[in-house]
C-alpha cells in the first residue's frame, strides 16, 4: 500500500503543547514542602530545617517537564510559609502569604506528612483536614502524603489514602517521601497535566525571580537554624547590606538581628566560634548556588521587636501580601539562574 503525504512529515515538525501555570505548594509548617521543591528543581534552593517557621516567604522555583504524553509543561512552583496560629505580625504576614498563594494558583500541592510514631490504623491528621475544608471547592487539588519513609508497612497507606479521599475529591494522591527523592516525579506528571494550555514564561536556565542577595540572607538563616535552639531561630533575622560583584567573586556584608543581647551572645558563640562556623557555611552554600567566590562578613546586632514592627518588616523585605507577580513587577533584580 502506497501513503501519499502533501509535505514530508520530516518537514512539518508538529507544534508541540505547552502547558504553564503555578502550582502553590502549601500545608502546615514542617511537612517537607520546602524539600519538596528542592527535590523537584534538583537544587537546595529554598531553606529546610527541623524548626517550624523556617519559611516565612513565598519561594519561586521554575521547573521545565516533558510530560509522557509528550507536552511541554512549565511549573511555576511556589513554596508558601506553612500554615500556622501565630500572634505577631510577621505570623499573621506568613499565613497571608500562604493563602493568597493557594487562592491564585493553578494548581495546589496540599501536603501532609505520616507521623513520627505512626500507628497501626493510620487516619487523616485533623489539623491537616481542616487546612483542606480551607480550599476553595473548584480548586485543583493533589494531595502529597510526605514522609512514607517512616513507614516499615506501607500497606498503612491504603487506609490513610482511603480516609483522605472521603475528605474531598483530589485530583490525585500521591504517596512521597521527599527527603529520598521517592514518588517526586509522578507529582511533577499529576500536576503538569492539570496546568492550562498556555506560552512558557521563563527560559530553560531561569531558576527563580529572587536576586541572588535574597538566598544569601537566606542561607545564613538557614545556619542560624542548624545550630541555635528554643527562641534564637524565631528570634532571628538577616539584612544585605552589601552585596558587590567584583572581578569574579562577591563581596557580601549581611547583619543577624536578634532581639535580645542574650540571643546575640548565643549567636556570636565563645570568642566568636558559632559566627565564623556560620559565615563559613553559609558561604559555601551561597557560593553553591551562585557560582562564584564569595566573600562574606558577618555582624550580628540586637533590634528589638522586629517581628512586630511593620515598618521594620517591610524594610527588612517581609511583603505584606505582595504576590508573586507584584514582586515580579517590581524594581528590577537580577535573579539567580542556573549555572552548570
Ligand atoms: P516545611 O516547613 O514544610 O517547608 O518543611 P521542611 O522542608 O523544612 O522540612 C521539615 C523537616 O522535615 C526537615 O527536618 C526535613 O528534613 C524533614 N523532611 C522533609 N521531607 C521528609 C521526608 O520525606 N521524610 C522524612 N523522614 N523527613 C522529611
Ligand atoms: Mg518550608
Amino acid at each position: 500500500m502506497c501513503y501519499v503525504r502533501a509535505v514530508p512529515t520530516a518537514k512539518r515538525p508538529e507544534a508541540k503543547v505547552t502547558r504553564s501555570g503555578t502550582v502553590a505548594i502549601v500545608g502546615r509548617p514542617n511537612v517537607g514542602k520546602s524539600t519538596l521543591l528542592n527535590a523537584a528543581l534538583a537544587v537546595d534552593l529554598a531553606i529546610v530545617s527541623e524548626t517550624p517557621q523556617t519559611t516565612r516567604e513565598n519561594l519561586l522555583g521554575v521547573l521545565h517537564r516533558t510530560l509522557s504524553d509528550g507536552t511541554l509543561a512549565e511549573l511555576l512552583l511556589l513554596d508558601t510559609p506553612g500554615l500556622h496560629e501565630g500572634k505577631t505580625t510577621l505570623n499573621k504576614r506568613m499565613n497571608r502569604v500562604a493563602k493568597q498563594a493557594s487562592a491564585a494558583a493553578d494548581v495546589v500541592i496540599m501536603t501532609t506528612e505520616v507521623p513520627k510514631e505512626a500507628r497501626r490504623e493510620l487516619l487523616p491528621y485533623g489539623p491537616d483536614v481542616a487546612l483542606v475544608r480551607q480550599l476553595a471547592q473548584d480548586a485543583k487539588v493533589v494531595l502529597v502524603v510526605n514522609k512514607i519513609d517512616r513507614l516499615k508497612d506501607k500497606t498503612q497507606l491504603f487506609t490513610l489514602i482511603g480516609g483522605w479521599t472521603k475528605v474531598r475529591e483530589f485530583e490525585a494522591v500521591v504517596p512521597t517521601s521527599a527527603l529520598k527523592k521517592d514518588g517526586v516525579e509522578p507529582i511533577l506528571e499529576e500536576v503538569g497535566r492539570l496546568l492550562p494550555e498556555a506560552a512558557h514564561q521563563h527560559g530553560v536556565d531561569d531558576l527563580t525571580d529572587r536576586p541572588s542577595r535574597f538566598f544569601a540572607a537566606q542561607f545564613v538563616r538557614e545556619q542560624v537554624l542548624k545550630r541555635a535552639w528554643e527562641e534564637v531561630p524565631h528570634a532571628t533575622t538577616v539584612s544585605i547590606e552589601e552585596f558587590e560583584e567584583h572581578g569574579k567573586g562577591v563581596r557580601i556584608s549581611a547583619t543577624v538581628h536578634v532581639e535580645r543581647d542574650g540571643q546575640k551572645k548565643i549567636l556570636i558563640g565563645e570568642k566568636g566560634s558559632m559566627l565564623k562556623q556560620i559565615g563559613t557555611d553559609a558561604r559555601k552554600r551561597i557560593a553553591d548556588l551562585i557560582g562564584v567566590p564569595v566573600h562574606l562578613e558577618l555582624f550580628v546586632r540586637t533590634t528589638p521587636g522586629w517581628r512586630d514592627n511593620a515598618s521594620l518588616l517591610d524594610e527588612l523585605g517581609y511583603a505584606e501580601g505582595a504576590s508573586l507577580h507584584d514582586r515580579a513587577a517590581a524594581a528590577p533584580r537580577k535573579p539567580a539562574r542556573k549555572h552548570k
